[in-house]
């Protein structure tokens, strides 16, 4: 049986949880394993509904106040107890800062092995082996887990297209009885949002994206044409931002967010590695840079070799027309 735990907020599911659907669903198809999704939450008959449109087997939905608010301690209380109970072979967490906190702790709770950080999977004979990146994303490196499972791993995010999850509707719900709340040792005093730019990049499907060729900040608005022509959500390389052309969350690449849209469009972007980190797994990138050698050609499936001053606006009109059309 494959394990994928719910992550989400406000009564929705996070782009993650799609996302570990979709391995599991891949997983399940090659290894012949059922996939069931364990929901943890205060109130769960929202994310039961959205959690059954997908095609899973089960949903084991935990319901208590002590889930309100996430606490370590009794996320793996509660997942200790269910997974003693059933016969996990993989057990899939986000590689989320949620995930990263409790996927370790579950680990040493049932003494199983924790692959982080997987982009990948295989199958050599019966035996799962699982791809996670090393060194910064310089290397991957296959795991073949060792000894019986269960296994446990965490899948980056935007390594597996959550819109390719399969739909479905017949899922079993199951609930799972929480006896009593859990004394946490961490007590959440406050909850503050970081500042949020135009959109959620983990879950767009197009970005355009622009670097330091831009030269100064007014000329970041030949990006943010583009991405409204073509409903698409502004990403920047971290130079922008340390110029403070763009707020931090607008940064893609190793110190910012990973995406992995339909569409990617790197602008002025040399395609150094802690960027390459960000974005690689993108469906289709578009690079424009003047520099035929730059490394993002190496990663690009389209490149246009020319100025960017010249192609960005010429690319915005076609849109435009295309739209009026
Ligand atoms: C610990 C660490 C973490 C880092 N984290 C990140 C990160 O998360 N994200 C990130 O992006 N970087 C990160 N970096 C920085 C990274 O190493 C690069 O310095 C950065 O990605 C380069 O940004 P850039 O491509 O915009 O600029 P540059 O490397 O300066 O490239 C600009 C490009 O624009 C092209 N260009 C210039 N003018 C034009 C024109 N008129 N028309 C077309 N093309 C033009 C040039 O040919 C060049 O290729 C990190 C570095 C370190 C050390």
């Amino acid at each position: 049986m494959i394990f994928v735990i719910a992550e989400h907020k406000d009564n929705q599911l996070k782009p993650i949880t799609r996302e570990l659907l979709v391995f599991a669903q891949r997983v399940g198809r090659d290894f012949n394993q059922p996939v069931t999704a364990v929901l943890l939450a205060s109130n769960t008959a929202a994310l039961i509904d959205e959690l059954k449109s997908k095609k899973i087997d089960r949903v084991i939905a935990a319901e208590h106040e002590q889930f309100a608010t996430y606490t370590p301690d009794a996320y793996v209380a509660v997942l200790k107890e269910i997974f003693e109970k059933e016969n996990p072979f993989l057990v899939l967490i986000g590689h989320t800062t949620q995930g990263m906190d409790f996927a370790p702790r579950l680990a040493v709770a049932l003494r199983r092995p924790l692959i982080a950080g997987c982009v990948e999977y295989g199958k050599e004979g019966d035996r799962l082996v699982l791809t996670r990146q090393i060194f910064n994303a310089k290397m991957n490196m296959k795991t073949l887990p060792r000894g019986e499972p269960p296994y446990l791993a965490t899948a980056s995010p935007g390594a597996f297209p959550a819109d390719e999850v399969e739909a479905g509707g017949s899922a079993e719900v199951v609930s799972f009885p929480v006896g009593h709340a859990n004394t946490s040792r961490r007590k959440t005093l406050e909850i503050q949002e970081a500042q949020k730019g135009k959109a959620d990049l983990s879950s767009a499907p197009i970005i355009v994206s622009g670097g330091r060729g831009l030269k100064e900040k007014q000329n970041f608005d030949l990006i943010f044409d583009l991405a409204e022509a073509i409903g698409g959500s502004v990403g920047a390389s971290r130079p922008v931002v340390d110029a403070e052309w763009l707020p931090r969350e607008y940064q893609i690449g190793s110190s910012g967010q990973t995406v992995s849209p339909r569409l990617y469009f790197a602008i002025g972007i040399s395609g150094a590695i802690q960027h390459l980190v960000g974005m690689q797994t993108s469906r289709c990138i578009v690079a424009i840079n003047k520099d035929s050698e730059a490394p993002i050609f190496k990663v690009a499936h389209y490149g246009i070799v020319d100025d960017l001053f010249k192609v960005v606006p010429a690319l915005t009109k076609i849109f435009k027309d295309l739209n009026r059309a």
